[in-house]
């Protein structure tokens, strides 16, 4: 069966659903195909099940490029209060966690449901379980799926990155970017755990589920958050955060006592406290599972008043200054978001679409614009999402 749209959207996540419904709502026919057989799964399990939809503190520092300055323009022309007006508009109970992360009281489900709304009032048509043969172009997008050919002016890409495969995740984007010659960045997982390497796992799985607040640091780039010890490696926000700025050969410095001098610490407990054990002064630094093992390693096992100047030093050095050699990261499989992708430099910033290919768009994560944890790639989405929907109703 043959039939003609204004725009075909590929992928019903959150950005193709935000990109239909600004289209739609503004007198576009738009069609929105997806393989999976609903819409939105990665909203439905994002934050926990709460969605953390925005974040505060948007600004085009929270996001990785190779063009630090492409988010500027989507993101200045949709705001994380524009998006807190249309949850409020749905009377969707919401909450400030910490950091300017904005979640549902309730449920992700009452965000999907709010853009399924928003979609049907703009009179998108939405259809599931679809999978995309071919794509071509000669004035105008033959899309051919399973059971139908469909054509129209305009095709928006919105099908994600490569995480979470089990979700439906697939590299189509770019897959038709390459088919029309728009240059890709090598994708990679990003906010993913990272693997420790042979050495460090003999010590640390037995931390597994021990957590702490650190400060992380690659090249210029720190985060001051909570890390988490995994059977695997490491995790936590920190870790996460840190992640998507980390390359593989590269090592990451972990300060385990960010809020202290750790040699001083150290010094006065030798002094102060001259027959207690390291395990012990530790353990008023740090959680006592994470003493227990760093103690000995690092300070053997006499009394402070006799710990030497020279292991005294190398302990507070490695507290402030632990050089964390990944082996990698835990993979796509695990990684909230995916870095790199359609390259921004043959992109407008304003409409998403493509330079040489005006009527071909892509947006949310299949670009490459990357947000910090925290509700950041939502925003994303939603104001990647909102410009071409502007841009195809222009
Ligand atoms: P997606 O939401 O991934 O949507 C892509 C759509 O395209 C999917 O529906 C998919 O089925 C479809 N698709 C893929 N390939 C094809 C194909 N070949 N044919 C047809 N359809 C296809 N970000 C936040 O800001 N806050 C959070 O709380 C948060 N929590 C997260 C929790 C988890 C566990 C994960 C994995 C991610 C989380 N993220 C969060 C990141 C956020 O979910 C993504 O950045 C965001 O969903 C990207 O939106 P998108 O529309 O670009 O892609």
């Amino acid at each position: 069966r043959q039939e003609t749209f204004d725009a075909i959207v590929i992928g019903a996540g959150a950005a193709g659903l935000m990109t239909a419904l600004t289209a739609g709502q503004r007198g576009r026919r738009v069609l929105v195909l997806d393989h999976n057989d609903e819409p939105g799964r990665k909203i439905l399990i994002s934050g926990g099940g709460r969605c953390n939809f925005t974040n505060l503190h948007t600004m085009p520092d929270r996001f990785l490029s190779q063009n630090r300055h492409f988010a500027r323009s989507a993101l200045a022309r949709y705001k994380p209060a524009d998006f807190l007006a249309l949850v409020e508009k749905h009377r969707i109970a919401w909450h400030e966690k910490t950091l300017g992360q904005l979640f549902c009281d309730g449920s992700a489900r009452q965000i999907l449901e709010m853009l399924l709304d928003e979609c049907d009032n703009g009179d998108v048509t939405i259809r599931l379980s679809e999978t995309v043969r071919d794509v071509q172009f000669s004035g105008h997008f033959t899309v051919e799926t399973d059971t139908h050919t469909l054509t129209a002016r305009s095709l928006v890409l919105a099908t994600g990155g490569l995480s979470i495969p089990k979700l439906g995740a697939t590299g189509f984007a770019h897959r038709l970017a390459r088919q029309f010659g728009v240059p890709l960045v090598p994708p990679a997982p990003g906010l993913v755990p990272l693997q420790a390497n042979i050495e460090d796992l003999e010590w640390m799985p037995a931390l597994s589920g021990v957590s702490l607040p650190v400060r992380v640091q690659n090249g210029r780039t720190a985060f001051e958050e909570a890390m988490l010890f995994t059977h695997k490696g490491l995790s936590g926000p920190a870790i996460l955060q840190i992640s998507s700025f980390w390359k593989p050969g590269q090592s990451i410095r972990i300060d385990l006592l960010p809020d202290k001098d750790a040699f001083e610490t150290l010094r006065d407990a030798r002094t102060g406290r001259s027959r207690a054990h390291a395990v012990a002064i530790l353990a008023e630094l740090m959680p006592r599972r994470l003493a227990e093992v760093l103690g000995p390693r690092l300070l053997g096992g006499k009394a402070a008043g006799e710990w030497p100047d020279k292991m005294l030093r190398a302990a507070a050095e490695t507290l402030k200054n632990w050089q964390f050699s990944p082996s990698g990261t835990e993979g796509y499989a695990k990684a909230e978001v995916t870095t790199g992708g359609v390259d921004t430099k043959a992109l407008s910033s304003r409409t998403m679409a493509s330079t040489t290919l005006p009527q071909l768009y892509f947006v949310g994560e299949a670009v490459d614009v990357t947000g910090w944890l925290g509700g950041y790639n939502f925003q994303w989405a939603w104001a990647s999402g909102h410009a071409a929907g502007t841009a195809l109703s222009e």
